[in-house]
């Protein structure tokens, strides 16, 4: 039986993530009707050509391997769904769009998504699950914890550790730290859009503003 690919997630993200796999496997000669959508509510079922199952159907769907790549924003989310994949010997599929830029020594974990235009330059480490939206680059020494999402145009300058589940809203800055003494992003914090960030931020804080400050709830 041929190999089945899914997107999970069938609304905005996963809707620019599909055409993005869709391209790699008509580059490996993969027939498109092996690229499925899943949901756990599917709004329709098919969305811009793709069938939309529900994961029970898409484990039913015969099929000699399974590749699934989780485009959901929410890191929790996509926590709670790769340990589904993992459980049910389901592989994690990263999708990487044709046009991306990789330079020096980049190590990553599985699963990643890297949208149109996304730079990764040198000497970086990236952990699972990791998705970098359209626009949206990593520069030299930086080290990427797991479940990490970039919006669009997130520009993470050199030396700067961005540790789990962070995530950085579009177009912010983050200040380049230095070797040794990285700029650090805690665990769970949230950059709001625009945001400068030219100083730490604690695992667990909003930010938002230039220079970017907690928010005050
Ligand atoms: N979703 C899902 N299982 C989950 C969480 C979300 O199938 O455990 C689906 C949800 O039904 C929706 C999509 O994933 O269709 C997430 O879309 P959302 O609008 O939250 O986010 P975005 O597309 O902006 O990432």
């Amino acid at each position: 039986n041929e190999p089945l690919y899914a997107v999970y997630g069938a609304s905005g993200f996963g809707r620019e993530v599909l055409p993005l796999g869709r391209e790699s496997l008509a580059r490996a000669g993969i027939a498109l009707d092996r690229l499925v959508f899943i949901d756990d509510e599917p709004p329709m079922p098919q969305v811009n050509g793709h069938r939309v199952l529900t994961w029970q159907a898409f484990l039913d769907e015969p099929a000699g391997a399974r590749f699934v790549s989780l485009a959901i924003a929410s890191g929790a989310i996509r926590e709670k769904l790769s340990n589904r994949l993992r459980d049910c010997g389901v592989s994690p599929w990263d999708i990487r769009a044709g046009n991306m830029v990789q330079l020096d020594d980049v190590a990553m974990g599985e699963g990643a998504i890297l949208c149109a235009f996304v730079t990764l330059t040198s000497n970086i480490r990236i952990g699972r699950q990791f998705h970098a939206n359209i626009y949206s680059y990593v520069a030299h020494d930086c080290v990427i914890g797991d479940f990490v999402t970039f919006a669009p145009g997130v520009m993470c300058n050199g030396n700067v550790v961005v540790e789990d589940h962070a995530y950085i809203g579009t177009g912010a800055i983050l200040r380049q730290g230095k070797p040794g003494q990285p700029l650090r992003i805690g665990r769970g914090a949230v950059v709001g859009m625009g945001a400068v960030v030219t100083k730490d931020v604690a695992a667990g804080v909003t930010v938002v503003g230039n220079p970017a400050r907690p928010l005050l709830k």
